[in-house]
């Protein structure tokens, strides 16, 4: 391969930039990326960029100039890429110009997905992207606001929480009767609900959004049983859609995703997708630590034109909320029981095991790091495939 191209400058295409180096290729290395920015860290953005605690945008860098160097890449930043040719040669973005190249990795993550009905009026935002963080926190000074939070997932979650830490007045809106029950099930997800109270959150749930209501700017949210929840500022946190509209004229398959196999490549064995926005043996996660090990694996098939290596490694991810830190790794199923195996669940930190059939299927800590450490350790070696004799 002569020519690697890597589309999306984010975490997941920055990983996949520094494995094609580490992994010898030597040839042309193009980053084309939407946003303006050079690659940075998402997750603070919801916590302490939001909070002020980090509020220093050079500490969100994932690069620094020397990296850059070492990676002599081509960036081309503030460009979006338009289409991809039937056969992953061909390049179309912005301004019509065009990029040939042997290999192709999607790295387009994910976009905050809208309230239907488009964005509303000016104090409504979602939160996704330095600029989104940038003008969530521009409208979060001058004294308290009367801050709704659509949505109680895990951005919701922790939108709230640093509201609440910066002393608005926080109510979050949740359609279903409990947040985070798929992520959790319905045990856990009231013991994680619970935290929004314990934080001095208004948590409505099995509620949903009829309209925005306010002139210009918005004034309040409006719920389908007639309930007007005054608000200065709405954030809108009900999901992520994968960026793939715009391979819709290439031959990938797509379907909430960029459909890969199990070693992140595409119906083309040239393009590998990682990150977000790759649906991969038939899971997309979107957790920060699948954007940085997908890469290793995508990397080495993509150097090898076929799937040499696959990418089994254990999902998780964590989030802080309310002065906690939640973690969690594993593959939860419906109907695995659940077991306290060490604290307890009315403060001071727990961890809980997800069991089925006598075997530990996933772990969940609340303020217990080192146990969880542990626990998913063991979790991972008994997930590894045994080695073909
Ligand atoms: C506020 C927030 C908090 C989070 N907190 C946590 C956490 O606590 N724990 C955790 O595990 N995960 C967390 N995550 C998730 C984690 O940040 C993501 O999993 C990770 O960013 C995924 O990386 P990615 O590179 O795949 O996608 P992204 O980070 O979405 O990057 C994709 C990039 O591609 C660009 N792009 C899109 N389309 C095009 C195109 N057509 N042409 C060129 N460029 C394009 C985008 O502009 C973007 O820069 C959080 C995410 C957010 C938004």
């Amino acid at each position: 391969m002569k020519t690697v191209t890597v589309v999306g400058a984010s975490l997941a295409g920055l990983y996949t930039a520094r494995e094609l180096r580490a992994q010898g290729f030597d040839g042309r290395l193009v980053i084309v990326g939407e946003e303006p920015h050079r690659p940075y860290d998402r997750p603070p953005l919801s916590k302490e960029f939001l909070t002020g605690d980090r509020a220093d945008e050079g500490r969100l860098a994932l690069t620094d100039a020397e990296e850059e160097t070492g990676l002599a890449a081509q960036w081309l930043l503030g460009t979006r890429a338009r289409g991809l040719d039937p056969r992953g040669r061909t390049l179309l973005l912005d301004g019509g110009r065009i990029v040939s190249t042997d290999g192709v990795v999607i790295a387009t993550g994910a976009s905050a997905r809208p309230l239907p009905g488009g964005t509303g009026p000016a104090g409504v935002h979602t939160l996704r992207t330095l600029d989104d963080a940038r003008a969530l926190r521009a409208d979060l000074t001058g004294g308290p606001r009367r801050v709704v939070v659509i949505g109680g997932g895990f951005i919701g979650a922790e939108t709230a929480s640093s509201c609440a830490a910066l002393g608005h007045d926080v109510t979050v809106v949740e359609a279903a009767p409990l947040p985070l029950v798929p992520h959790l099930g319905p045990e856990m997800a009231g013991v994680c609900a619970a935290l929004h109270t314990r934080g001095g959150t208004r948590l409505i749930t099995g509620a949903s959004v009829a309209a925005l209501r306010g002139e210009g700017h918005v004034r309040a949210v409006e719920l389908s049983d007639g309930r007007v929840l005054p608000a200065d500022v709405v954030v809108v946190g009900i999901g992520a859609v994968p960026n793939t509209a715009w391979l819709a004229g290439s031959t990938l398959a797509l379907g909430d995703g960029v459909l890969c196999d199990d070693g992140c490549v595409t119906a083309l064995p040239q393009v590998v997708a990682v990150g977000d926005v790759a649906r991969v043996g038939g899971v997309r996660a979107e957790h920060w630590t699948s954007a940085t090990e997908q890469p290793a694996v995508a990397v080495r098939n993509l150097l090898a034109g076929r799937t040499v290596t696959t990418a089994r490694s254990l999902p998780y991810f964590w989030s802080d909320q309310y002065g906690s830190r939640i973690q969690f790794a594993g593959r939860r199923r419906d109907g695995d029981t659940v077991r306290i195996a060490e604290g307890t669940i009315d403060g001071g930190g727990f961890l809980a095991r997800y069991e089925r059939d006598g075997a530990t299927t996933a772990v969940l800590a609340v303020d217990r790091p080192r146990p969880f450490l542990k626990a998913r350790r063991e979790l991972a070696r008994a997930a590894r495939p045994t080695p073909a004799l």
